[in-house]
């Protein structure tokens, strides 16, 4: 029996303890152009996990290779422990949902949500029941005999979910499915497909360029940059502790001053004094960049009082100030063209009515637990190739 037999066999079968999707050293190459490099990442039952990254960086070709529209250059792809090699998509336990929603325009709403079971030739009767399941559980129920063209964009990516999720697919993949709505419409859309996913209860795995929205519905996140990933984890460990710059920029406003480890927990800042941050396992006389995060800085008009190890604090002058509605940004040279963005919320009006405006020299301070440092890790793959030579 081949992978694939096995897998049509047990499809309905996990086996057992095995993760949903495993990707061991998949490289994908375009000629000579290498648009995936060496992943390796396993995916557990259940899971809401985002490819995150710039456009061009991988993100789809990763996901077609799951979806067998690709196969990998090199390494395995293995859905529920299965190796899915030459296992064609409409074998693979799974479907994809596209930006473009790919409906059949001359077909009912109802017949396009039918037509995988159609194709499998299922029971009419249970075709009917498992379809006004699906369309009452994404919101359609009374839209079911309407032609996609008589819908809007969210409602017609409503009907492509149900379509993919009617056939009860292991691992639902989904391409930035939300990128053609209005930001509006994509914001209710998010909460809704989280929902959708707890309730269904099977692995999805996204593919978005929107930080906002890999932090609203993941699990966990890939973050990814030119083919490779740069850091897996939780929403809240890759904004509050990114491990390398292009992760701290890419997520958030990207506020880094250029540092080097000084000793155990301390960096010496490059425009002045030696602050406490977490410098994990980076050696001292490492150069490195030091994060904190715009929300976590106060921002003081300029003192007296030096900034000491227990409060550290950095000194700048204020560039701009621009009001957001609910916060206020301001950016603050701090020396050698290093910029921290600071924002202030504007729940106290007397308090925004006070902050320093451009020109302002100003104290910026932060609690010594919310300083990390990240590294560049192109400059690192150079650091160890030289090393390795
Ligand atoms: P986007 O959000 O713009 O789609 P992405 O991160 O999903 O970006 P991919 O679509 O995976 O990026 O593409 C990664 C790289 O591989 C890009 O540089 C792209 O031009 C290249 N690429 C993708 N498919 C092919 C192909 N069939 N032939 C040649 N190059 C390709």
């Amino acid at each position: 029996m081949t992978g694939a037999d096995a897998l049509i066999a047990d499809a309905g079968t996990p086996v057992v303890d095995s993760p949903s999707v495993a990707l061991r050293n998949v490289t994908k190459r375009f000629d000579t152009f290498t648009a995936v490099d060496d992943l390796s990442l396993e995916l557990g039952q259940g899971e809401f996990f985002t490819f995150l990254g710039p456009s061009g960086c991988g993100k789809t070709t990763t996901l077609r290779m799951i979806a067998g529209f690709e196969q990998p250059t090199q390494g395995e792809v293995l859905i529920e422990g299965v190796n899915v090699a030459g296992t064609a998509p409409h074998k693979r336990p799974t479907n994809t949902v596209f930006q473009s929603y790919a409906l059949f325009p001359h077909m009912s709403v109802e017949k396009n949500v039918a037509f995988g079971l159609k194709r499998k030739k299922v029971d009419k009767d249970e075709i009917a029941e498992r379809v006004a399941a699906e369309l009452t559980r994404v919101g359609l129920a009374r839209e079911a005999n309407r032609r996609p063209s008589q819908l809007s964009g969210g409602m017609q990516q409503r009907v492509a979910l149900a379509r993919a999720l009617v056939n009860l697919p292991k691992v639902l993949l989904l391409d930035e499915p939300l990128g053609a709505l209005d930001l509006k419409l994509r914001k209710g859309l998010q909460i809704e497909l989280k929902q959708i996913q707890r309730e269904v209860g099977i692995t999805f795995v996204y593919v978005t360029h929107d930080q906002e929205e890999a932090l609203t519905m993941s699990d966990r996140i890939a973050v990814m940059n030119r083919g490779r990933v740069e850091q897996v984890a939780t929403p809240e460990e890759v904004y509050d502790r990114p491990t390398t710059s292009f992760v701290a920029g890419f997520i958030g406003v990207s506020n880094l001053m250029p540092a080097k480890v000084s000793g155990p927990g301390r960096v010496k800042l490059d425009s002045g004094p030696e602050v406490p941050a977490d410098t994990g396992d980076l050696a001292a006389g490492e150069g490195c960049a030091a994060v904190v995060r715009p929300e976590k800085l106060r921002v003081e008009l300029a003192g007296d009082t030096p900034p000491t190890l227990d409060s550290p604090a950095v000194e700048g002058v204020v560039e701009s100030s621009v009001y957001l509605g609910t916060a206020t940004q301001l950016v603050v040279g701090v020396g050698e063209g290093v910029r921290m963005t600071v924002l202030v919320p504007n729940a106290d009006e007397s308090l925004r009515q006070s902050l320093p405006g451009g020109g302002a020299r100003v104290v910026l301070s932060w609690e010594p637990q919310h300083m990390h440092v990240v590294i560049d890790k192109d400059e690192e793959g150079e650091r160890e190739a030289v090393d390795g030579e």
